[in-house]
């Protein structure tokens, strides 16, 4: 599939819950918790009917999020059920990591999902500082992410990166910590702007950390970054070596890099079934009415190109967006 700018669409995010055992700030604070009954949240049958539709019109890399996805019972098996689909080449999901080490009749849910066939795992890292993390998610929870990480490790996944999004007056002291985690265990970090994706107030001068600034900071403890505009990981992040370690480490700058979208190959499936063409527009199409009107596979094809046809040429996050949903309702 291929929109009107030229995007090749081959990559779908599925939310499968929007429930979570943390309350991140930049996300899903704490005030706020409103999920989906149930019955809106769409089966794991439906999402593999979807999915296996979409892996028809060309769609080869799925990424499992949420809210947290390893909260949902289930979730290995249907990531087993994803691999088989043809067409289906690449499984990841996204995690908090708080629950990769919880072990099921002796096996943890790292080693579950990669029998599952689960290719990459994206955990969320945003403090080594006990005191921070918890001021973060709201939750005391840094000694189970890290043992998370282990067992990510210790369970093989071909790739493994950890996503810490920036937040003035907090990241700018964790990123030597940060950086020299990710090197001792040898995965990718990355550096993830905030963006307006949550309650309105979430992303203001007072709390917006730009790219730009954390790399100067980097390069005060750890030499000048060097760019590597060949190494690219399926996504909008710039990669850049860090001379004093010898790892990549990558920045994903929806905010200040304008050429963001430009190679952007992905819609969004929410967990209550709406399809999005773009993380940071209002367009959503609602997926969960048409599947559940008992229409063929044909009608949900036409539905997906349709929603690839209206894919918007880059995301409005500089024009004073104003979040319509919450990011744990949306799938990061
Ligand atoms: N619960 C999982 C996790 O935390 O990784 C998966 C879902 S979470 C919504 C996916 C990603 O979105 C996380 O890396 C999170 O840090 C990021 N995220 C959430 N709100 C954000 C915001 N306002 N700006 C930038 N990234 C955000
Ligand atoms: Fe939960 Fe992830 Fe959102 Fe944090 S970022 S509240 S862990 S869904």
């Amino acid at each position: 599939m291929e929109d009107p700018f030229g995007h090749r669409i081959s990559y779908l995010r599925v939310s499968i819950t929007d429930r979570c055992n943390e309350r991140c700030r930049y996300c899903m604070p704490e005030e706020e918790q409103t999920w989906f009954a149930k019955e809106d949240t769409l089966s794991y049958e439906e999402l593999l009917r979807i999915v296996r539709v979409g892996a028809g019109l060309g769609i080869r890399k799925v990424r499992v999020t949420g809210g947290e996805p390893l909260v949902r019972p289930g979730v290995a098996d249907f990531c087993a059920q994803l691999a088989e689909i043809p067409g289906i080449e690449d499984i990841g999901i996204s995690t908090n990591g708080t629950l990769l080490a919880k072990e099921e009749n002796g096996v943890p849910m790292a080693e579950r999902l990669v029998k599952a066939g689960v290719r990459t795992a994206n955990i969320s890292l945003d403090s080594l500082d006990r005191a921070t993390y918890q001021r973060t998610t709201s939750r005391d929870l840094l000694p189970r992410v890290i043992e998370g990480i282990d067992a990510a490790i210790a369970a093989g996944f071909q790739s493994i990166k950890l996503n810490c999004v920036l937040m003035k007056h907090q990241t700018e002291r964790e990123l030597p910590a940060l950086i020299d985690f990710a090197a001792k265990r040898n995965v990718l970090l990355r550096f993830i702007e905030l963006m307006p994706v949550s309650t309105q107030d979430v992303l203001s001068e007072d709390n917006f950390l730009p790219i730009a600034t954390a790399k100067k900071l980097i390069e005060q403890t750890h030499g000048k970054l060097v760019p590597q505009p060949d190494f690219s990981t399926n996504g909008p992040a710039l990669y850049h070596l860090v001379p004093a370690t010898g790892q990549r480490i990558g920045f994903i700058g929806a905010m200040t890099n304008l050429h963001f979208c430009e190679s952007c190959n992905k819609l969004r499936l929410t967990c209550d079934g709406k399809l999005r063409p773009c993380l940071g527009s209002y367009l959503e199409f609602d997926l969960r009415s048409v599947i559940r009107s008992g229409c063929d596979d044909a009608e949900l094809a036409a539905f997906f190109r349709n929603v690839v046809a209206r894919k918007p040429k880059e995301h409005d996050f500089r024009h004073n967006y104003q979040p319509n949903r919450r990011m744990i309702a949306i799938g990061g």
